[in-house]
């Protein structure tokens, strides 16, 4: 079945293999028991922020940017992905390897042509902000990103979102940010509803006038109001199963099979499904899929119908739309017929 994804996280994607060999090629050293089984091993949501910052302080180069969305989209297109919209981080890409944002758009540009002309998988980068970043000043970092992104004009970067760690009202020190980058013509989601409750989703609807997509918000269901704020809306919750049920923030749900997404499915909720930071949660949006399909008891209508809202709220030009709303029709077609 072809697949959509729309909230996966640039170095959360990096498989333990992978971060071995970019630990020997760089000269960092790993915990010794931060992979065992060739998984990486954490436990509660602090040590998985923990276990994500070690993986991205081993990135170090721009071709280890390159070879890191290149071998993520090889590994989606060969799960048939033919869309993928993958979230970087301007000012992890200046921390970790020293890269500007044009030189790091640049060298993500080089491994999203690679896996294309490999594959043909469509790719689009969504620029993410950070809610928090110690003693460094997050806001103006992050209003510093969206001027960037409304002068220069990044063929492959569509959408602008935010993500790190909620607090329920923080998101209003980023109306400006969210302001220009909008006016840059940029999709605009928020991480909200995740690790704070549904407060944060309506503090986001209030700050950012715009918002097309929240990241999670699967705490909408607190607040029944703001559920069909949301319907009314027609605003589309990115939902990452495996990663809600690994992290422990959904209380009460400790298997994908009592996940709530059924619930805001039913309720008429517009939703997609992804797979946020997948080697982290043993996972890939392959098996996202089957678990909806399994696990989660979706028809193959109704994950067709998922896939088909993820086209629609693409970050992605009209033209790409319809070219993979004509790849969703040939597998339609195609099991029609048998
Ligand atoms: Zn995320």
């Amino acid at each position: 079945m072809p697949k959509v994804e729309q909230h996966v996280h640039l170095e959360g994607t990096v498989s333990p293999e992978m971060v071995v060999m970019f630990a020997d090629r760089n000269g960092c050293k790993l915990p010794d028991d931060f992979i065992k089984n060739g998984e990486y091993s954490w436990n509660g949501f602090d040590e998985f922020i923990n276990a994500y910052d070690i993986v991205a302080s081993c990135i170090k180069t721009a071709s280890d940017y390159s070879d890191i969305i290149y071998d993520y989209l090889i590994r989606s297109a060969d799960e048939n992905v033919i869309f993928c919209e993958i979230g970087y981080s301007p000012y992890h890409g200046m921390v970790n390897a020293g890269l500007s944002h044009e030189e790091l758009v640049d060298c993500l540009s080089d491994g999203i042509n690679r896996a294309k002309e490999k594959t043909g998988i469509e790719c689009r980068l969504l620029c993410t902000i950070v809610r928090f970043l110690g003693n460094v000043d997050a806001v103006k970092i992050a209003e510093d990103i969206a001027i960037y992104l409304h002068k220069h004009e990044e063929k492959y970067v569509t959408g602008f979102g935010i993500a790190g760690l909620e607090r329920e009202d923080d998101i209003f020190a980023f109306e400006e940010a969210f302001r220009i980058a909008n006016e840059a013509g940029k999709g605009l989601t928020a991480h909200a509803g995740e690790n704070c409750g549904s407060v944060s989703v309506r503090n986001s609807l209030k700050a950012i006038p715009c918002l097309k997509r929240i990241g999670h918000g699967v705490r909408i269901l607190e607040d029944k109001k703001l559920v069909e704020e949301i319907i009314d809306k027609e605003i589309v919750l990115e939902v990452c199963p495996s990663s809600n049920v690994k992290t422990g923030v959904l209380k009460d749900v400790d298997d994908v099979a009592n996940h709530p997404l059924r619930k805001l499915v039913d309720l008429g909720v517009r939703c997609t499904v992804n797979s946020d930071d997948p080697p982290f949660f043993h996972s890939s949006i392959g098996n996202e899929y089957q678990l909806l399909h399994g696990k989660m008891g979706f028809s193959i209508e109704e994950i067709i119908s998922i896939t088909n809202t993820a086209i629609e709220s693409a970050f992605v030009e009209d033209s790409v739309k319809t070219k993979l709303q004509g790849k969703l029709a040939d597998f339609i077609s195609m099991i029609n017929y048998t």
